[in-house]
């Protein structure tokens, strides 16, 4: 199997039929052996009945129907696994990507490429609620990640199928999928598709979802920083405060005995005590993190390192 398109569905009776047409449209006579993965993440509309039909005209049309809503990310994470092309591709089941994009995809990772990122550089979304925080939201994940992309949010990407072995995707982090295989040495490399206006059926989301996926950016820049060696942020945040804390302490006693500022008078003395409880505890999770990271490497059989080649090696 050459490729496998993965799309996600929620509540898209009206756009199922025309995915269907136009990426058999755009890789019929192309030589390439594909398959297209529906994942029905818990429609309540008419979505799976369609699916159903297509699949039983087509057997390279594979359906997952989810027992309710996970979220797009989810569905995303179920068509992966599931796939089995050696190119992965997903796709929004909205119409909004074009499937004409696909042979540019492949092509890219032909140049030798790991994961190439979709574009949308000419959006046909609302600009105030959708694509102004979007411009902002990229500026910020690009420079806390280092992974430079104008639109992490584009479903539409390729992914070589050895660079999402091994990637658990949780919350709203399909997204950082390009950031995290960097972690793995991947190449990453972007592409201008095109992007269309939704014709059928309504957005799933709207301004709120910044919020989430700042949130999200916070986890992945601490697991691509820090999953190793938590207590370096914790520890160091930690003896921070209590250098402050010690400071401000030493500040209080010298105002006691040389300024005759009475120490129960001082607020310094209320901010010593929060500091040195905020520097202890600090530690203390530093302490717990380290932990944790050697629960998760050691009883997964993790290594911490990813290996490209061995030679006479067995
Ligand atoms: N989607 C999903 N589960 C959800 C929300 C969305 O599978 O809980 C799918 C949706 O059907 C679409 C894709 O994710 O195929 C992107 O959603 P949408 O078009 O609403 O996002 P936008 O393009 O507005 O960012
Ligand atoms: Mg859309």
């Amino acid at each position: 199997m050459d490729l496998s398109i993965v799309v996600p569905v929620y509540n898209e009776e009206e756009n199922i039929h025309g995915i269907h047409r136009e990426v058999s449209a755009a890789l019929d006579g192309s030589g390439i052996h594909f398959e297209l993965i529906f994942v029905d993440d818990g429609s309540t509309d008419g979505s799976f009945r369609k699916l159903r039909e297509i699949a039983a005209s087509d057997d390279r049309v594979k359906v997952i129907r989810f027992r309710r809503n996970f979220g797009q990310t989810a569905a995303m994470a179920a068509g992966f696994d599931a796939a089995s092309g050696r190119v992965v591709i997903p796709m929004d089941g909205d119409l909004q990507n074009d499937p004409a994009d696909i042979p540019r995809l492949l092509s890219k990772i032909d140049e030798g490429y790991d994961v190439v990122s979709g574009w949308r550089r000419d959006r046909k979304d609302a600009f105030l609620n959708r694509i102004l925080p979007s411009i902002l939201a990229n500026r910020f994940i690009s420079g806390m990640t280092g992974i430079r992309l104008h639109d992490y949010g584009c479903t539409l990407k390729a992914y070589r199928r050895e660079v999402l072995d091994g990637i658990n995707l949780y919350g709203e982090m399909h997204r950082f999928v390009p950031a995290l295989v960097s972690q793995v040495g991947a190449r990453v490399t972007e592409l201008a598709v095109n992007h269309r206006p939704r014709l059928h059926g309504k957005s799933k989301y709207g301004i709120f979802r910044t919020l989430r996926v700042i949130l999200d950016l916070l986890t992945v820049k601490f697991l691509l920083s820090y999953s190793t060696r938590p207590i370096q942020l914790f520890g160091r945040l930690g003896v921070y405060t209590l250098a402050a804390s010690f400071l401000s302490g030493a500040a209080t006693i010298y105002m006691k005995f040389f300024q005759n500022t009475s120490m129960n008078r001082n607020p310094l003395l209320l901010l010593t005590a929060l500091l040195l409880f905020m520097g202890v505890q600090c530690i203390v999770l530093g302490l717990l993190g380290e932990l944790n990271a050697r629960t998760y490497y050691e009883a997964q059989g993790k290594p911490i390192y990813v290996v490209k080649e061995k030679i006479n090696l067995g």
